[in-house]
């Protein structure tokens, strides 16, 4: 998908003249791709018409570069389609909150079970297990055998075939226990069958969960929109966990689990070992689907509308990337105004929940604040930032220490993009001129 999306917008870059006919031809190409990678024909048609309507050609000011502001919006459009308008469902604290895994077997359940529940207890949530699959052998020890490396309290039962009534004596001892997030996996069959579902729905009124995950592998192609519409059907799902990204496949399918679902991707995995789960984010996603790569899709992004200020990009460039440099960055793009767009594309800001929406554009005025409270020596790189550093700038800043680190730690994720591969090739680009 990605490469048929991304050679439709290679020809579109390459014709010299970019008029109705070009663009059209784009969008046919750009549907065909989607259609093939089982988004829906219905979902195919709306996008069309949407990138359409925001192309109104004639309106565009001459001199803006039509190629990139139509890439642009292809890929606002893609990003529009994974987002099912629905804010992803919340633990609450103070009550056990009960969290239901389904899909069909090999999808990565159980694994995927361990990987959120190390994530909630990393972030300090009193977390368990519940294995619910008396359906494939071996289920329940692949699940003790996850939870004991993981350290996490589990439920299970080598004897009881009663799926449903081991969901229930489980969830019910860990309620009793104070739990806060309670983690029921289920089991799969290798097809959608009846009776998997009649088990899902059985096992989800006795439970009674908070939310149901449908966890889907990514490589399951043209089956992905049917797949995810017999889960939705038969349970409230109300999110979705795509696995499986670590290998060859794009994950062209989980547009589709997402239209099928009307559910919110909430993590990806990425390996088979417990941290291989990244939060879900679309640019990335997308720009992945593109084969554009976050740190290319960034640059282009940037380059597109901020002046190019050759001294700096150099500097960054030679693999010198200083508080200085991220300040000048910083305040550049606070000139743009809303600045959603770029934190989605940072990689490493993405997923920081306060830099989203208009709090983003507060976030980074407070990041500038620090950044004026450092020493000259700070901001060229003179010296590490030690601790005591750290509450001294934040004390001059009137910010929380803990938002100094947070930016040492952002400048840290900015250094790692910028010191190899595509960012530095790109940035070496932009040096020049080139891009
Ligand atoms: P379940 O039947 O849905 O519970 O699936 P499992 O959790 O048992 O996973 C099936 C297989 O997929 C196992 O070999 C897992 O190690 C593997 N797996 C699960 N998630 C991922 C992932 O994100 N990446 C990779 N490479 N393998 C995964
Ligand atoms: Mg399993």
């Amino acid at each position: 998908l990605g490469n048929q999306i991304s050679s439709a917008l290679a020809n579109m870059s390459n014709s010299t003249i970019i008029n109705e006919e070009t663009i059209d031809t784009l969008l046919k190409e750009v549907g065909n791709a989607l259609s093939r990678a089982d988004v829906s024909l219905k979902l195919i048609i709306q996008m069309r018409k949407n990138i359409k309507e925001q192309l109104k050609l004639d309106a565009m000011a001459a001199g803006l570069n039509k190629r990139r502001i139509i890439k642009k919006v292809v890929f606002d459009e893609l990003i529009k389609l994974l987002d099912p308008g629905v804010a992803p469902w919340k633990p609450t604290k103070g009550k056990s909150n009960i969290i239901m895994f389904v899909g069909l077997q090999g999808a990565g359940k159980t694994t995927s079970v361990t990987k959120l529940a190390s994530f909630y207890k990393r972030k300090g949530w009193a977390t368990a297990m519940v294995c619910a699959d008396t359906f494939r052998a071996g289920a329940f020890d692949q699940l003790k055998h996850n939870a004991t490396k993981a350290k996490i309290p589990f439920y299970g039962s080598d004897t009881d075939r009663d799926p449903v009534a081991v969901a229930k004596k489980g969830v019910d001892i860990f309620k009793k226990d104070g739990a806060e997030i309670i983690i029921v996996d289920t089991s799969g069959r290798h097809k959608q069958e009846e009776e998997l579902f009649k088990e899902m729905k059985e096992i989800e009124t006795v439970v009674k969960p908070d939310n149901v995950i449908f966890v889907m592998d990514s490589s399951i192609g043209q089956a992905a929109f049917d797949q995810a519409t017999a889960f939705k059907n038969s349970v409230s799902v109300g999110s979705v966990i795509i696995t499986k990204m670590d290998g060859n496949s794009k994950g062209g399918g989980a547009i589709s689990a997402v239209a099928a679902t009307k559910s919110p991707i909430i993590f990806i995995g990425t390996g088979e070992h417990i941290p291989d789960l990244d939060l879900f984010d679309a640019s990335s996603f997308v720009s992945k689907l593109l084969g554009m790569g976050d740190v290319k899709g960034m640059m282009n992004m940037i380059a597109d509308v901020v002046p190019k200020d050759t001294k700096a990009l150099e500097e960054i460039a030679s693999g010198k990337f200083t508080f200085r440099n991220m300040k000048q960055q910083f305040l550049q793009i606070l000139n743009l105004g809303p600045i959603d767009k770029f934190v989605q594309m940072m990689p490493g800001m993405s997923n920081i929940p306060q830099l989203q929406g208009d709090a983003g554009n507060l976030k980074l005025k407070a990041y500038i604040n620090i950044l004026d409270s450092m020493s000259d020596g700070e901001l060229d790189g003179k010296h590490q930032i030690t601790p005591q550093r750290i509450l001294r700038i934040a004390r001059g800043s009137g910010r929380h220490p803990r938002e100094v680190a947070e930016l040492v730690e952002q400048k840290k994720a900015f250094e790692k993009m910028f010191s190899k591969g595509p960012g530095l090739q790109n940035l070496a680009n932009m040096a020049k001129g080139g891009v």
